[in-house]
């Protein structure tokens, strides 16, 4: 059983995953591809001075995949519910239990909404400052829990959040992904 379920994986799943699996929670990453990067080219991304959104999507799966999360590429989620101890996604294609979900499905809610989470007047996630859905253990990130005003570096900052978020349940503390240069020596 996968501890983390993320359902989309554009920047803000993507996101949650790279720190969920980084840090050894089983991860896997549901995605149709219609992440809205693929129309994007971005020269507002910190610390990258330009790139296609399409590069961006190539070289982030990477990252994620070398950190060790599944993604189920063309895999669609198509309901999310509730089971004794987390949660039970189905897709088009099978089903799969999991202790933690995160919507990071870009502009539909339905999926969340369609478990419970609370929605805003605007029609979006409600959440936290850790990304945590009124649902516990479901989190929601990027444009599913922002109406406007989004860009990639706040979707994969969100994701962020909800990564860390999760770890931090899971080991009983605050917990930052923090590395140093002597990992590299
Ligand atoms: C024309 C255009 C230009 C842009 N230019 C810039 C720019 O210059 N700089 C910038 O920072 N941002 C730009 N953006 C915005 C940027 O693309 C978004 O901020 C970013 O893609 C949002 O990321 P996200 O992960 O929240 O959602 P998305 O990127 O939309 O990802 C959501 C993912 O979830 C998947 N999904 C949805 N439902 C399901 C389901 N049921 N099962 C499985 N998968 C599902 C979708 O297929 C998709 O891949 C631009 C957007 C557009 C449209």
């Amino acid at each position: 059983m996968p501890d983390v379920a993320v359902v989309g994986g554009g920047p803000a799943g993507l996101s949650a995953a790279l720190f969920t699996a980084k840090n050894d929670l089983e991860t896997v990453v549901f995605d149709t591809d219609e992440t809205a990067m693929h129309a994007a080219w971005l020269y507002n991304y910190l610390g990258i001075e330009s790139i296609a959104g399409d590069e961006f999507m190539e070289i982030a799966r990477k990252q994620v995949d070398d950190h060790g999360a599944e993604r189920r590429q063309g895999e669609e989620v198509t309901d999310v519910e509730r089971a004794d101890d987390g949660f039970t996604v189905t897709t088009d294609s099978g089903e799969y239990d999991a202790e933690y979900v995160v919507f990071t499905t870009g502009r539909s809610r339905d999926l969340a909404e369609g478990l419970g989470c609370e929605l805003a007047d605007d029609g979006t996630v409600e959440i936290d400052t850790n990304n945590a859905t009124t649902v516990e253990n479901a989190y929601a990130a990027g444009w599913t829990a922002r109406a406007d005003k989004i860009q990639a570096a706040i979707s994969v900052g969100g994701g962020a959040a909800a990564g860390l978020d999760i770890l931090s349940a899971e080991k009983g503390r605050a917990f930052h992904d923090f590395d140093t240069p002597k990992e590299e020596e």
